[in-house]
């Protein structure tokens, strides 16, 4: 514990005005399966937790806000706009140290799209000689076939591979506009670059691809990557997609019962709120499911987000934030290791937030925060 992270401190009863007001309600969104729940309104992520949460020791980091895809549950389309102001290469290595200094062990770079960022092998060269203990980077894979070499001899320890379908028209559509051809080659160019395992992300919509999930669980399989199925969340463009195309984790677990054991599924401590189950056949291969709106997993979660402008961001369903990008630019290690405190504190409390499905979530760009 340092003492920018103090001990926690005892505070006796709920958060009260005016950083918030406990009630109880329906989730809108959810309609009448989503149950009461107990929630903050109004200033809501500003909620004092009734304990201090431990210090971040993870971080993602949007790289971009820019996108070459403008897939439907994130980006309404390719003609909104970008931020200004973005970091530069020596700007994001005083970042990187700040965050180290503060504890960080893992990072995550994504966006917007990442690979887009002209200098992404040499973001990724920093962190590798920053010392990190993972790195790790999330991509629509649609630059990946000539990136994955550089960024795996970069240092890149971790890829994660986002893939809704495995149908060139449905994908065209889903991302609007993007090339499955180029992706697949991108997945190949991965496999053979070295990273293992692979693991793929697929946002599961119901009547646009979730008759796919079967299919791409074996491809997946097929190929030894790790297969997850992403509940679509209530966040940016999700928003307008959950009443209609939510498929809940339980349900897919259903559909997929005949190729997994009937094990309660487990997260990997410490590597996100995925839950992984193993299949039947052979226990090595796992797929995992990430349910951001049918079960939230706020009190688990201990990561930081940091903005392509170097704005902190405790969490990812609110527009809550603490600029950076002074310190950074100046190289002021200490001044960084201060704002991540003081981001720190903006933590929702998350015993009562419940991420995703809260009315800021609607709000957010998830390219700007990083998703
Ligand atoms: N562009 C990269 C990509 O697509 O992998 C990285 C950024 S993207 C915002 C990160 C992940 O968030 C992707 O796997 C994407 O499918 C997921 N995502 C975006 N909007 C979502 C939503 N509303 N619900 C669930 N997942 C979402
Ligand atoms: Fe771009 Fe990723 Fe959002 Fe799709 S999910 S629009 S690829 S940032």
């Amino acid at each position: 514990m340092n003492a920018l992270f103090p001990a926690p401190i005892e505070l006796s009863g709920q958060a009260s005005e005016p950083s918030g007001t406990l009630v109880r309600r329906r989730l809108p969104l959810l309609g009448g399966g989503g149950g009461l729940q107990r929630k903050l309104i109004a200033a809501a992520p500003s909620a004092t937790p009734s304990k201090a949460p431990p210090p971040p020791r993870s971080v993602r980091v949007s790289v971009t806000d820019r996108c070459d895809f403008a897939c439907t549950y994130c980006r309404p389309s390719h003609r909104d706009g970008y931020v200004d102001g973005r970091l530069q290469l020596g700007v994001w290595r005083n970042m990187f140290e700040g965050l180290k200094k503060a504890g960080v062990r893992r990072v995550r770079l994504t966006g917007g799209e990442p690979l887009i960022h002209p200098e992404i092998v040499a973001i990724v060269r920093e962190l590798s000689q920053l010392g990190f203990e993972d790195i790790a980077l999330t991509t629509n894979a649609s630059q990946l076939a000539h990136l994955a070499k550089p960024l795996f001899e970069a240092g890149l320890h971790r890829i994660n591979i986002s893939i809704d379908t495995l149908d060139p028209k449905r994908f065209e559509e889903v991302t609007r506009g993007g090339n499955l051809t180029k992706v697949l080659a991108g997945v190949d160019a991965a496999l053979e670059a070295g990273f293992a395992p692979i693991k793929l992300n697929t946002v599961v919509l119901r009547g646009v691809n979730d008759d796919e999930i079967e299919s791409i669980l074996l491809w997946a399989w097929e190929r030894r990557m790790l297969p997850r199925f992403l509940e679509v969340m209530p966040i940016a463009e999700g928003a307008k997609l959950v009443r209609e195309h939510l498929v809940p984790v339980a349900e897919m677990r259903v559909r997929l019962a005949p190729h997994l054991v009937s094990d309660e599924a487990r997260v990997d401590p410490g590597l996100g709120p995925a839950k992984y189950v193993a299949s039947r056949r052979d226990p090595s291969l796992r797929v995992g499911f990430i349910s951001g709106t049918s079960d939230t997993y706020c009190d688990t979660c201990d990561r930081l987000r940091v903005s392509s402008q170097g704005v902190l961001r405790p969490c990812l369903a609110t527009d809550d934030g603490v600029d950076a990008s002074a310190e950074a630019i100046g190289g002021d290690l200490h001044g960084i290791t201060r704002r991540i405190a003081e981001a720190w504190t903006k933590k929702p409390d998350g015993e009562v937030w419940k991420g995703c499905t809260e009315e800021t979530a609607a709000h957010v760009s998830m390219r700007a925060i990083g998703g």
